[in-house]
């Protein structure tokens, strides 16, 4: 018998924690860790962040907690998917060794008295858009970063504006964890995977694909010298006939999030539409 296979293949014990004082009792076990902080209903998309972070050759964490600092009075924190169960599964068949699911309480103590304000790359766009949103991102990605002391964390490219916030603040508070962004995951038809894509109709999720097809279509006529005023403007009209409102699309500098009005690297075009009951973000690099 082949030893050394067998044990490849034993699958490894994944630590679930709840509490701060499981969570010290996982960490011992588990040494240093990577982390993958989500909001659950987990897809592949989330389960890149893992394999990237698996590849890395150390242990992984993953954290799910719907952060309720992020979302704003109006939003879908009440409807946000939960599947605790169905999560912990894919956790623990994608090799994850620790799995963090901090109370509320946990995360927001009810003397606690510190949020994190971000200025620069979260002004704008969602954070315009979704006043304190960033704000509430970075807030609890810094106590998870306090929790965990991972060496290294991965967010998804999908949410582009956030990288750039949370790359601020690591560097504005020289935080010892190195920022690993993961390439967006899509599926066949061009649709960034998303939590929220499951609200979507029948007909809703088959207009749902031009929102990225724009964003190419634009980005090469961006590329091919074309004003980049009118590429912009062409693309928000195809989009809402197409029955996709624009809350906004636009060139920017791929870290800043300062609009451009020509391409110069690092560029990115950044985009959010409303799809019936769905917002749906994209962004490609120009
Ligand atoms: P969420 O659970 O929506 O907060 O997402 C958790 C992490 O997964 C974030 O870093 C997201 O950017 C990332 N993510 C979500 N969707 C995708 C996707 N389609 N491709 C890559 N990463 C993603």
């Amino acid at each position: 018998m082949d030893v050394g296979a067998k044990i490849a293949e034993t699958p490894r014990r994944m630590h679930i924690a709840r509490t701060m004082p499981e969570l010290h009792a996982a960490l011992e076990q588990t040494g240093p860790v990577a982390l993958v902080p989500t909001m659950g209903a987990l897809h592949a998309g989330h389960l890149a962040l893992l394999a990237a972070a698996r590849q890395a050759g150390g242990a992984v964490a993953a954290s799910i907690f719907v952060n309720p600092l992020q979302f704003g009075a109006a939003e879908d924190l009440a409807s946000y998917p939960r599947d605790e169960a169905g999560d912990l599964a894919k956790l623990a068949a994608s090799g994850c060794d620790l799995a963090w699911l901090p109370a509320v309480g946990t995360m927001y103590p009810a003397d606690a008295a510190c949020t994190v304000e971000v200025a620069g790359p979260a002004v704008l766009w969602e954070g315009a858009l979704r006043p304190g949103h960033f704000a509430g991102v970075a807030t609890v990605v810094a106590k998870l970063f306090g929790q965990l002391r991972p060496h290294t964390a991965y967010f998804g490219e999908k949410d582009w504006q956030q990288v750039q916030v949370l790359r601020r603040l690591v560097e504005d508070f020289l935080l010892p964890v190195r920022i690993a962004p993961v390439p967006t995951v899509r599926e066949p038809d061009g649709l960034a995977l998303s939590s929220r894509n499951r609200f979507l109709s029948q007909e809703q999720r088959a207009v749902a694909p031009r929102l990225n097809a724009n964003l190419q279509r634009a980005a090469a006529a961006i590329v091919d010298g074309d004003d980049v005023d009118s590429v912009l403007s062409v693309a928000k009209a195809a989009l809402a006939d197409a029955g996709l409102p624009v809350d906004y699309l636009a060139l920017v500098d791929a870290l800043s999030l300062q609009a451009l009005s020509f391409a110069r690297p690092p560029a990115r075009l950044i985009a959010a539409v409303h799809c019936g009951p769905v917002r749906l973000l994209d962004n490609l690099a120009v």
